[in-house]
């Protein structure tokens, strides 16, 4: 079976930008692997964080999914040997064949701990050849700078994509994971990519990439991948 492994700094990164992607994946057998750095003791203002991983528990835990955490300290993530480490390490437990990360964003105005996880997981990949797929996804709160040459269709899944996203009860008040930033965001790269038809009546019909690395794109047209014009 051949896994595929989505790596974000905090609980609720990967539901937002691409639980329907991975459970595109899930139905076609692959192992779907959720890794958080951070448990994301920030956002809960130093409460209890154990409600914010049960929280991303459940969300994975619905889907099918297998949570992983890498305990490192939420909104002060450094580039360096810990992390690398860290990653290293779960490539070489989960030999993932498709990997998704954070979008390494060239202006710096993403959440500090997202570029550096994605400096992190880029930098370790490059010295792996094994690997199928590595995907950089839309960071959640939007991007000026985020050009993606891979859009999903994630229709079939979208109602479970909302319902893991609606698990992270401590950080609903945010606008971000309001449905209509979430069905918003899905119409826009429906409209770019020339996908309009796919976004019914529930709009979170569409993720958005950029495509890092790839040596399968036959295969993954097979997916229902649909390439960009932007590369
Ligand atoms: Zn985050």
């Amino acid at each position: 079976m051949k896994s595929a492994i989505a790596i974000f700094a905090h609980p609720d990164d990967a539901e937002l930008t691409c639980f329907g992607t991975l459970a595109l994946l899930h139905s076609l057998d692959y192992r779907i692997i959720v890794a958080i750095v951070t448990d994301g003791l920030e956002a809960v203002n130093g409460n209890d964080v154990a409600d914010r991983i049960e929280e991303a528990e459940e969300a994975s835990r619905m889907m099918g999914f297998r949570l992983i955490r890498g305990r490192l300290p939420d909104g002060d993530l450094h580039f360096g040997n810990t992390l690398i480490k860290r990653v290293e390490g779960w490539f070489a437990e989960f030999e993932p064949a498709i990997i998704i990360t954070h979008y390494l964003d060239p202006d710096h105005v993403d959440h500090q701990d997202h570029f550096v996880l994605a400096h992190a997981v880029l930098n370790v990949a490059q010295r792996r050849p094994e690997y199928d797929l590595l995907l950089e996804a839309e960071p959640s709160r939007g991007s000026r700078s985020f050009a993606p040459n891979l859009f999903v269709n994630v229709s079939r899944f979208a109602a479970q994509k909302r319902a893991a996203i609606a698990c992270h009860k401590s950080q609903i008040h945010k606008h971000y994971f309001r449905p209509e930033h979430v069905d918003l965001r899905s119409r826009w790269w429906a409209e770019a990519s020339g996908a309009r038809e796919i976004c019914g009546e529930d709009g979170v019909a569409i993720e958005a990439f950029r495509i890092v690395r790839s040596s399968i794109m036959s295969e993954a047209a097979a997916f229902g991948f649909r390439r960009g014009e932007r590369a």
